[in-house]
């Protein structure tokens, strides 16, 4: 039987808030365990929780970007629970009212648009960490995890494969950073991605047994997951058996999903209405002014970016993929360099020489008007392409201008006609064979003559000069 998969992912984020959502504990990653705690994150009798006024603006500005309606009122439920890395035995959540609900955003998969439901983005706490790799059998707990404000994001069941569901997350993150809402760093724990899945016979419209698949650790490892747990649904169905409710952990080292615990349902919970704190009022007023302040978001960027410049959707997209990667790409366009070189320059040499020194643009030397100045200096002939990539090498490493280093090195293109000349008679006289062969009529052999001119120049001759100056040589 041939079956289709229904997906749906649960994405939790942790808002870069300077504080912790219900204390003034610091959210500092990395700190010693345990040192960003006090008696209200300890989960301590008889404190009292106080809402981060940002975390809920940081989570409305969220469900605006994700298409949500924002709740007028809506309010905090106790999600009750026994474990350790959770002191107060209740998790500070949202049940029936969710802050933000009802959107959506599109996805791009193989060149085709695809809308993705959003059913909610809710606003909760963090748990501590618990660490079982101790020496001496013992487990640690470190609260300073405890009390980050989260923001949950659920999507409907309209996911069908795993190249959906990685184009989701790239989408949804890239959304997220745009805002400056979170950062997003899966490896630091800041963004955790969970996906439920499901399969059901081709073009029915009923619902499988779904399971949940957690503990993956990267998008890809996202991918993998859902492929393995499709192929296993699957084997199950066609041999007869039935699909068990479950959660289940990705094991990246063997590639398998396994086992955890089946699936509580909400009720288990005791879920209830969080009795310490007042209902979320946002009103029109408030979430106007979060509106207002939006940042010009990707999918814009990117539709603009090939209208404005040009830009084929490839070249926008990779230049979008990051606020600083687009804002790099405009400053050195407003710094006079044209869209097309500029793209080319960013996407090849200097996001290589980025990719190889593990640095984000943000901290890259060379600055936008820098690599416009570069730009220039090809445009007006004073250096060769050939030239330049070694510049921006060198600009990239020391950070100095490219006038600076072109004076310091000497490495003015030769557009002198004589010292073209002087090069163009050396270089026939010097290779009698190639000259022969190319008047024979083996037109590679100029390719070669023209590659032991600009090695005679050291690279400054400029090439084009050179190439009609040799075949003007070589007819005559
Ligand atoms: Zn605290």
């Amino acid at each position: 039987m041939e079956y289709d998969a229904v997906i749906g992912m649960e994405v939790h984020v942790e808002l870069s808030t300077a504080s912790k959502v219900f204390c003034s504990c610091s959210t500092q990653f990395n700190a010693p365990a345990n040192t960003n705690v006090c008696p209200v994150c300890l989960g301590m009798p008889g404190v009292l929780p106080v809402m981060n006024r940002k975390a809920v603006e940081y989570s409305v500005a969220a469900g605006l970007a994700l298409n949500c309606t924002i709740s007028r009122w809506s309010k905090m439920d106790r999600k009750n629970y026994f474990y350790p890395d959770l002191a107060k035995n209740y998790q500070i959540s949202q049940y029936d009212l969710p802050l933000c609900h009802g959107g959506w955003i599109d996805i791009r998969v193989g060149g085709v648009t695809k809308r993705i439901g959003i059913t909610r983005a809710h606003l909760e706490e963090d748990t501590a960490r618990n660490t079982h790799t101790l020496s001496g059998g013992v487990s640690g707990i470190d609260f300073n995890r405890s009390g980050v404000a989260l923001l949950e994001i659920v999507t409907e069941p309209d996911i069908s494969s795993a190249d959906e569901a990685f184009a989701y997350l790239t989408e949804l993150k890239r959304i997220l950073q745009y805002l400056e809402v979170s950062d997003c760093n899966m490896e630091e724990g800041s963004l955790r991605a969970e996906a439920n899945v499901s399969l059901r016979p081709r073009g029915s419209a009923g619902f499988g047994t779904k399971t949940e698949v957690k503990n993956v650790a990267s998008f890809s490892g996202v991918h993998k997951a859902i492929d393995y747990e499709i192929a296993r649904q699957r084997q199950i169905l066609d041999s007869g058996g039935t699909v068990v409710q479950e959660t289940r952990g990705w094991d990246a080292d063997r590639g398998i999903t396994v086992s955890q615990r089946t699936k509580e349902s909400a009720h288990d919970y005791r879920y209830f209405p969080e009795p310490d704190l007042v209902p979320l009022a946002v009103d029109e007023a408030w979430e106007a002014r979060i509106r207002a302040s939006l940042p010009e978001l990707p999918q814009a960027r990117w539709r603009r970016f090939q209208e404005a410049y040009g830009l084929s959707p490839y070249d926008a997209e990779v230049l979008t993929a990051s606020r600083a990667m687009a804002d790099y790409f405009e400053a050195t366009v407003a710094a006079g360099a044209g869209a097309k070189p500029a793209a080319n320059w960013i996407m090849g040499d200097l996001q290589a020489l980025l990719v190889k020194n593990g640095l984000p643009v943000e901290e890259c030397k060379v600055a936008s008007g820098e690599l416009a100045a570069m730009i220039r200096l090809i445009d007006d002939g004073t250096i060769s392409g050939k030239i330049a990539k070694d510049i921006l090498l060198e600009m990239f490493d020391t950070g100095q201008s490219p006038t600076s280093i072109v004076e310091a090195k000497g490495l003015i293109q030769i557009s002198d006609e004589s010292e073209l000349e002087r090069i163009v008679a050396e270089v026939v006289a010097g290779n009698p064979g190639p000259v022969e062969d190319f008047r024979n009529g083996k037109e590679k052999a100029l390719g070669f003559l023209v590659g032991q001119a600009m090695k005679a120049s050291r690279g400054k001759a400029n090439p084009k000069m050179i190439n009609e100056m040799l075949l003007k040589a070589l007819e005559n």
